[in-house]
């Protein structure tokens, strides 16, 4: 089975600090790499976690504040020193798109890679290609801001002891996931019959907004939500002012959501110590984890 998990390249806002990375998020799934928001200096938060870039095949870049998107053209162009040979999807705001262009050819450098374009315009499907289903909504961050929603395929799970004592085996599961059903030994056998279909996961990154509706919608019954909260309940007047959320308001949206999970991240860097934001968040989401540089969070199916 392929690896499953979420890597935290880096966590900060805006403002970096001694420990903490500029935001970046690594989705390990289904054989890709699904990139969201590198900030500056992503290329070597992929050393640090010993992972080799080439393994990104989707970039969301959620807004152009800085912080989401200084590293996309330094990704672009490793991608393009590693002479990667699969497609780069990469989605972003529309309205964005000459800041898209500015890092995407920032420097000189001779592109050879297959970056395909998916400007977002308007809220819904962005792209289905039968590997993930990518979903977009505006958040309210005083600029166009994207939270993602991403869904993978349902799938046929069989159940070998039932295949068996039916009798399918070998070429015949092949026909009978081909036709739906099979004849043996004068007996009808359907999918159903030995089979199960298992849902595929939806996971949600919402990063850089106030409590909004659109991101509770987004989140609604994903596997994880990966949510910003740069502030404590403390400071809850700035967060407000600055178009972002709480710690209690990340949970809430989660528990709204009815999210399975939640990762909280984005920290403003005036707080040293990120344990307030466990304790605050769990008191009305108990199922919260903090990110930190280098923490890698697996998501089983
Ligand atoms: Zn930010
Ligand atoms: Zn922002």
């Amino acid at each position: 089975m392929s690896v499953r998990d979420i890597i935290i390249l880096g966590c900060s806002s805006q403002q970096p600090t001694r420990r903490r990375n500029h935001g970046a998020y690594l989705f390990r799934w289904n054989d890709e790499g699904l990139l969201f928001d590198p900030g500056e200096g992503t290329q070597r938060q992929f050393i640090f976690a010993n992972v080799a870039p080439p393994v990104v095949s989707r970039i969301f870049i959620s807004h152009f504040h800085g912080d989401h998107c200084l590293g996309l053209g330094s990704m672009l162009m490793r991608l393009n020193l590693d002479k990667v040979t699969h497609q780069i999807h990469c989605y972003y705001p529309a309205s964005g798109k000459k800041y898209f262009d500015r890092l995407r050819y920032g420097t000189i450098y001779h592109e050879t890679i297959s970056v395909v374009e998916h400007p977002v315009s308007a809220e819904g499907l962005v792209h289905d290609d039968g590997r993930f289903r990518i979903e977009a909504t505006f958040l309210e961050h005083g600029v166009d801001n994207i939270g993602w929603r991403i869904t993978e395929p349902d799938t046929r799970k069989f159940n070998r002891e039932k295949l068996n004592a039916l009798g399918v085996f070998g070429p015949a599961v092949r026909e009978l996931q081909q036709h739906g059903f099979i004849v043996i030994n004068g007996k009808k056998v359907t999918l159903d019959d030995v089979s199960v279909i298992r849902k595929g996961d939806s996971i949600a990154i919402v990063i850089d907004t106030r409590y909004c509706q659109n991101a509770i919608n987004i989140a609604r019954d994903a596997k994880v939500l990966l949510c910003e909260s740069t502030y404590l309940d403390e400071h809850r007047d700035l967060a407000y002012k600055h178009f972002h959320l709480t710690a209690k308001e990340a949970a809430t949206i989660a528990k709204e959501a009815n999210a399975k999970k939640l990762i909280l991240t984005h920290f403003s860097a005036r707080y040293l110590s990120l344990l307030d934001f466990e304790v605050e968040a769990r008191s009305i989401f108990p199922n919260t984890d903090v990110a930190d540089d280098m923490l890698t969070f697996p998501f089983e199916r």
